[in-house]
């Protein structure tokens, strides 16, 4: 079996890579509590379980998806291990990524700010073709929604990022935010 030396590789699913598939590093950003790490245990998992943190450290998860044209993305996923409490990350950590997921909760409009901050961070540290998604997460609650989905989405139009409106609690759309991923991946060139 191929390991990936993660220390929390809960994926065992490790058929051999075929040369259309792909690999993907993929960072999340986002203020303390709302909810990278529920949403990494849900996509990867299937699960909602807030007890449960996935605390990786200098690791990540890995996880794969199959494609609809049977391509298979396998996301090395990183969690800041609690690091957002502070002003910058290590450079390795933005390094070599090919996507970031940038968190907010949508009862929560100081966390949509630091979203904006860590936007910037990425626009200064991440690579010029990153993707970035800003996922509003927490959509579940939107009784007690303080930030509307259009001014989000306004200004992930702004910044040429993909927006999405997640629930880690219900499921609802985090499949999609690694779909819009996968999409995007350069694809390598046939020769
Ligand atoms: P992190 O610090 O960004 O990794 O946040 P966590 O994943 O630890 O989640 C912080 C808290 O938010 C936990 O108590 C979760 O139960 C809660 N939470 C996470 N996602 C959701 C969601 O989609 N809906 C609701 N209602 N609560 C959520």
């Amino acid at each position: 079996a191929r390991s990936t030396g993660g220390l929390n590789n809960i994926n065992n699913d490790n058929s051999a890579i075929d040369s259309k598939d792909l690999r993907a590093k993929l960072v999340l950003l986002g203020d303390s509590g709302v909810g990278k790490s529920c949403i990494v245990l849900r996509f990867v998992r299937g699960q909602f379980d807030p007890t449960s943190k996935v605390t990786v450290g200098a690791s990540f998860l890995s996880q794969t998806l199959a494609l609809e044209d049977s391509t298979i993305v396998k996301f090395e996923i990183w969690d800041t291990a609690g690091q957002e409490r502070y002003a910058a990350l290590a450079p390795l950590y933005y390094r070599g990524a090919a996507a970031a997921v940038v968190v907010y909760d949508i009862t929560s409009p100081e966390s949509f700010s630091k979203a904006q901050y860590w936007v910037k961070e990425l626009q200064k540290h991440g690579s010029p073709d990153i993707i970035m998604v800003l996922v509003g997460n927490k959509a579940d609650l939107h009784e007690n929604r303080h930030v509307s989905s259009e001014e989000a989405q306004e200004y992930a139009e702004k910044n040429n990022m993909v927006f999405i409106e997640t629930s880690a609690k219900t499921a609802d759309n985090i499949n999609q935010v690694f779909e819009e991923i996968a999409k995007r991946l350069p694809r390598p060139t046939v020769s």
